[in-house]
């Protein structure tokens, strides 16, 4: 499945990011060895043993809910966040980012799903954020785009609806706070069940876990 997935998504010009949560690190090298190099991971503390023990040229995406009090753990080496979903958490990010002498490149999380479980940012509260001095003064983040999860339902065009919502917003803040930006273009959407829709939709990244190891040795 990695190798058709991969070709796809590479001619399509779609990053892909392999979720590798609970995943072993033969299963990762695996991958390595064909040739990936972004792995995502949805826990700090995993994210920390896997990136001690496995090759230095992997670029670990956080795409979990992070904690504030956990980002000081993974600010020297994480390559981007995918989940910042609060004005205080990109605060600390930066903090963190300085201290390790970086810039750590974002992605802002919006809630479009139905599921309240899910965590993300209000267009409301972005614009807020986006609009703050203190965001003004933030030179140790820089944010590549937007992220958000679409409801887990069978139900296609209610989430192709939740991925078009996406699109809109990202357009919007390209238009209103990103427009001299040539970096802030990503659309981090689409998992194993949605990908297709997904990319058919606008997605440049995605995140994609079970459907890459269900087929694989373990
Ligand atoms: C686990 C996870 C994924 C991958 O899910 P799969 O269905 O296994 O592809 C993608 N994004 C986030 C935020 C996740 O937590």
């Amino acid at each position: 499945m990695f190798d058709e997935l991969s070709k796809i998504l590479k001619a399509r010009d779609v990053k892909l990011v392999v979720v590798s949560k609970t995943q072993s690190p033969e299963r990762i090298l695996e991958l390595y060895q064909k040739g990936q190099r972004i792995f995502g991971e949805n826990r700090v503390q995993e994210m920390l043993v896997k990136h001690g023990s496995l090759p230095g040229d992997i670029e670990w995406h956080m795409i979990g809910h992070l904690q504030s009090n956990k980002v000081k753990q993974i600010a020297p080496f994480v390559s981007l966040i995918h989940s910042v979903d609060g004005f205080g958490l990109l605060e600390e990010i930066n903090k963190q980012a300085k201290k390790a002498g970086r810039v750590i490149d974002c992605l802002l999380q919006f809630h479009i799903a139905q599921e309240s479980s899910k965590f993300g940012l209000s267009p409301e509260e972005a614009e807020e954020m986006l609009n703050s001095p203190e965001f003004a003064n933030m030179k140790n983040v820089r944010i590549l785009g937007v992220m958000g999860m679409a409801t887990f339902t069978s139900n296609q065009s209610q989430v192709e609806r939740e991925f078009r919502q996406l699109k809109g917003i990202m357009e919007n803040l390209k238009s209103t706070h990103f427009a001299d930006s040539t970096y802030f273009k990503e659309i981090s959407m689409g998992m194993s069940g949605d990908w297709e829709l997904a990319v058919e939709n606008g997605s440049t990244m995605v995140r994609i876990g079970s459907l890459i190891f269900e087929g694989m040795n373990p």
